[in-house]
């Protein structure tokens, strides 16, 4: 009955909205876009190219899991009200049709890795194994990519402020591409026979590529069931012939995978490596260069 009668009055209320907004757009500036991002790191790349003071949203927030995000109601308020979504592609996102279902009709939807052109690398094991990996943003010069991408996304959407994201976006290209050497000087302290890195999701094959190091996991994706003993006694057996100097968790799972085969076979266990997630506050990986900057820190300092 409420329901009924308030579905009559919208008629009455929608003109008088129309005509609102239509007076306040001749007196004030053209409002910001809002920006919809999936997952944090797409948030933080979005919040340095846009600046200070937009207006960014993201569904998986920090520390969430990325891959099996279940959508809340909050989400589904910010997809509705999103000028332009940014996500990652090549199925990180395994609710995107659901999200994309919700955006309003002439939102711009970009999937950035994929537009990034960035050669994909096959994910290695389990249950969509051959499929492009989606984890291209632990390479940074695919990072660079990501921002370029997102730039002239911003730029399209919005070309008022393209000159605040072209110079936005510059000066972060730059400490981008910084970065990539900084890492790969420092990383490359760490000897030749300590170059495999084992975690639970096998997500770091662009890190891997990037810097030289050979890459296992217990599981090839986490949109996979985790931890099934197969894939315990898979790489328990490759634990016990590679003799890897540590095993590392990540920060969006449970360590308790990785930690059962470390019990196994006597290998160290270190982390959290930031991977799919930024880091909560405090924790140092509160940027997508300071999560950089920890995970780099944390090999160098477990494996060399
Ligand atoms: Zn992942």
């Amino acid at each position: 009955m409420n329901q009924r009668r308030s579905a009559r009055l919208i008629p009455a209320i929608v003109p008088i909205v129309a005509l609102t907004l239509g007076a306040a757009a001749f007196a004030q500036p053209a409002p910001q876009p809002t920006i919809v991002t999936s997952f944090s790191i797409l948030e933080d790349f979005a919040r340095q190219i846009a600046g200070e003071g937009a207006d960014v949203r993201v569904l998986a927030p920090v520390g969430a899991e990325v891959h099996e995000w279940e959508l809340v109601p909050q989400n589904f308020i910010d997809l509705e009200e999103a000028d332009v979504l940014f996500y990652n592609g090549y199925d990180l996102e395994t609710w995107l049709p659901q999200a994309e279902a919700t955006l309003a009709e002439g939102a711009l939807a970009v999937a950035v890795a994929e537009e990034t052109g960035y050669e994909t690398l096959p994910i290695t094991l389990g249950e969509f194994e051959g499929a492009p990996d989606p984890h291209l943003w632990m390479d940074p010069r695919a990072a660079v990519r990501y921002v370029e991408v997102m730039r002239d996304a911003l730029v399209a959407a919005d070309p008022e402020s393209a000159a605040t994201y072209e110079a936005n976006a510059a000066a972060y290209l730059a400490e981008l591409e910084a970065l990539y050497e900084e890492l790969r000087e420092q990383l490359g302290a760490i000897p030749a026979a300590n170059r495999l890195l084992v975690t639970s999701e096998a997500a770091l094959l662009y890190y891997a590529a990037a810097f030289g190091f050979e890459h296992e996991g217990i599981w090839g994706s986490n949109a996979e069931t985790e931890g099934t003993p197969e894939q315990i006694i898979r790489v328990v057996t490759l634990v016990r012939e590679r003799e890897p100097a540590a095993l590392f968790w990540e920060s969006t799972i449970s360590d308790r995978y990785v930690q059962s085969v470390a019990d196994e076979t006597g290998t160290p266990v270190a982390g959290p490596l930031y991977v799919d997630s930024l880091g909560e506050a405090g924790t140092g990986a509160e940027s997508y260069l300071e999560l950089q900057r920890a995970n780099a820190a944390l090999l160098v300092e477990t494996l060399r």
